[in-house]
């Protein structure tokens, strides 16, 4: 009985021992996965935080790019060559003001799209009283074409425009003054005058290099029979800056934030040194800054933006658009979030499209990043349907939120610091003597236009940038406006072509 009792409770006392050990290999295994994971996270939250010191701006560090902008436009201003900024001339000494009249047009080609535009002005107090626009993507082939065809085809889309235009207002074209903005770097000799420095953003028509753009589109205008003269020759930036400044004269500068980024402002002529004996009847003009390829030591610069810029087709060009425009700002969130997949595994297996470039566009990162849903339920469908990596926990979302946070940031504060640095070099930071009699500190109030895809429709970048002018400049940076316009850079053409045409121009 004893043996049997004994036997009994061996058994018993060995199922008991099983289930112990049992218990204690899952409890093993478990806390093992759940130092896996912990560690995990911890690799994830590392890498993380290694970035977003990486990507630190604080306002010690955004007053010596500041600085550095300045300097940087002193030396393109002194000499052609050798600079970053190459601070190029546009000839551009008026800006319309706001009492234009009549009917003009322009075209403009330079982004994704080309657009053809009228406008109807009223002259003074009556502002733009109407216009029309005819967007549509230009045709692949072309952009790789020839002059003549590339011209030939914008020609006659003009031609079709205006007639169809005549057609609706039962009336002729009244102005003979077209304006035409042209977003690559030109070397202008006149207002309506220039040669093409190279082509980006996909264009490569090789026998417009050092060919007179404006001749060119000229030539085509008359093959089709249309009796126009090209007035003025912009690019974004410049035309921007025109719309802004009629619908307020105290705009003095322009920037672009969309596919890339550019500005442009207006500077004194003898402040112009590379171009001494340069006169213009209002003493200023308008510089076409280029600012895309800005560079400086101080530009908090990680490993993800090196390699970036390795595998770019155009290394060690453009460094401050590869930190701040809509074509990199997706890809550098994907790189990110791509090493965190390959060293913690925390969106498992790493089959998913993470790994090929530019698989996460700016407008969807802009997308997860202001996802204001408890569960972030944007985020989880942007990472799955886009990136393929299926139902990634709540925790996971955070992370990825958290990252394009990080990239936008750093991108809307450079910016902010490249428009003080402009505000600085014309002395509408606070920092100089006043020249208008008022106290140090208290300004002009001063208007910057700003256009461009991303800055329009991410509304958290508008915020991180009105920020950082804030932290830059303090007090001052209320007298310090940043006005979007939209589809400025083409309207601002056929304005330019307005004022240039008008009797009474209005200098700048
Ligand atoms: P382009 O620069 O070709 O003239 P846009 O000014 O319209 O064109 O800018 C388009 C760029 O802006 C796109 O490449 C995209 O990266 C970015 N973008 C457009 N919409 C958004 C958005 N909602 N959020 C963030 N970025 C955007
Ligand atoms: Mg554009």
């Amino acid at each position: 009985m004893g043996g049997g009792g004994g036997g009994g409770r061996g058994v018993w006392f060995g199922v008991a021992a099983g289930c112990a050990a049992a218990a204690c290999v899952i409890a093993a295994a478990l806390v093992s996965r759940r130092v896996k994971s912990h560690r995990r996270w911890q690799r994830a939250a590392e890498l993380v935080a290694e970035f977003e010191e990486g990507c630190g701006t604080p306002v010690g560090r955004l007053k010596q790019v500041v600085d550095a902008m300045v300097v940087e436009m002193h030396a393109g201003l002194a000499s052609d060559g050798g600079c970053k900024l190459k601070m190029l001339l546009t000839y551009v000494d008026s800006l319309p003001h706001g009492s234009e009249k009549g009917i003009y047009y322009a075209l403009d080609l330079g982004g994704t799209n080309f657009r053809v535009l009228q406008v109807q002005l009223g002259g003074k107090g009556s502002n733009i009283l109407k216009q029309k626009v005819e967007k549509q993507p230009i045709p692949q082939e072309l952009m790789t074409s020839t002059c003549e065809k590339m011209f030939g085809f914008i020609a006659s889309k003009l031609k079709q425009f205006v007639e169809e235009d005549e057609e609706s207002r039962e009336g002729t074209i009244e102005t003979r003054a077209l304006g035409f903005t042209f977003s690559f770097p030109v070397k202008q000799s006149s207002v309506s005058s220039g040669v093409l420095m190279k082509w980006t953003k996909g264009f490569s028509i090789e026998d417009a290099a050092d060919r007179d753009i404006v001749a060119c589109l000229q030539e085509a205008l008359t093959k089709e029979g249309l009796n126009m003269q090209v007035a003025v020759l912009v690019n974004d930036t410049v035309g921007t800056l025109a719309l802004g400044h009629y619908h307020d004269q105290d705009t003095v500068a322009a920037v672009i934030i969309g596919t890339g980024t550019n500005a442009c402002y207006v500077e004194r002529t003898d402040a112009i040194i590379k171009y001494q004996g340069l006169l213009t009847n209002s003493g200023s003009m308008v510089i076409n800054m280029e600012w895309g390829n800005f560079w400086t030591s101080h530009l908090p610069r990680t490993s993800y933006d090196v390699e970036l810029d390795e595998d770019s087709l155009n290394r060690t060009d453009q460094g401050f658009e590869k930190m701040i425009s809509g074509m990199y700002l997706g890809e550098i969130a994907r790189r990110v979030l791509f090493r965190i997949a390959v060293e913690s595994e925390v969106f498992g297996d790493v089959g998913s499209k993470l790994s090929q470039p530019f698989a996460l566009s700016t407008p969807l990162m802009a997308t997860m990043h202001e996802d204001e849903s408890a569960d972030l339920r944007e985020v989880k469908r942007i990472v799955e349907q886009t990136l393929q990596i299926p139902d990634i926990p709540l925790k996971t979302r955070r992370l990825v939120v958290k990252v394009c946070d990080i990239v936008s940031r750093r991108a809307a504060r450079l910016v902010a610091a490249g428009i003080v640095g402009i505000l600085k070099k014309i002395g509408r930071d606070g920092s100089g003597p006043s020249t208008s009699g008022r106290p140090k500190g208290q300004l002009m109030r001063t208007v910057v236009a700003v256009e461009g895809g991303l800055y329009e429709g991410y509304s958290m970048f508008r915020d991180y940038v009105d920020e950082a002018i804030v932290e830059i400049l303090g007090d001052v940076a209320q007298n310090i406006f940043l006005k979007t316009t939209v589809d400025g850079s083409g309207t601002g053409a056929a304005l330019l072509a307005a004022a240039h045409s008008s009797n009474r121009k209005s200098y700048i």
